[in-house]
């Protein structure tokens, strides 16, 4: 099992490098990730996070009837001038919930493991991990987005009740 490096460690303040080429380790990392984040109850989970500073990163809505996917160098094409603000939380803050404001809606380009590229749109907790994850492959955590730190309520009510 990976384990997920938590704070304070370099890794997790640095932009990561693109992936030049999916290869097996690439191949490999991919359900590696999927089944740590599952093991530790997270919806997504970026290869920082795991010590591989490269551009890709999980997400894990399995709650929400959504197939654990990869996204391979992801790029925010768009995103909505409206915003909301939620809770979150990181695996690798444990412990640590606050308020973070963010575009509602946005629409991410990625590469699949087969190496195609798709566009997608996201709203809700989608648009919200996806901005989450992308933040992290750019070395950006959310202690420094907090608009005020809250006790984590919202998001285990989130876990409790599948949202
Ligand atoms: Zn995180």
């Amino acid at each position: 099992m990976l384990k997920i490096i938590i704070v304070p460690n370099p890794i997790l303040n640095q932009k990561t490098e693109k992936v030049k080429k999916i290869d097996s380790e690439v191949l490999a990392l991919i359900p590696q990730m999927i089944e740590a984040c599952r093991n530790a109850q997270g919806i997504g989970l970026a290869a920082p996070q795991v010590g591989r500073s490269i551009r890709l990163c999980i997400i894990n809505l399995e709650h929400l009837g959504v197939a654990p996917f990869a996204l391979i160098n992801p790029k925010i094409t768009k995103k909505s001038w409206r915003k909301e603000e939620m809770e979150e939380g990181c695996l690798s803050l444990p412990g640590i919930y606050g308020i973070v404001r963010r575009p509602k809606t946005i629409k991410v380009k990625a590469l699949n493991p087969e190496g195609q590229e798709s566009e997608i749109e996201a709203d809700g907790l989608l648009s919200r991990v996806i901005q989450h994850e992308v933040d992290h492959l750019d070395g950006i955590l959310i202690t420094s987005k907090f608009i005020r730190i809250t006790d984590g309520r919202e998001t285990k009510k989130r876990k409790e009740e599948n949202l």
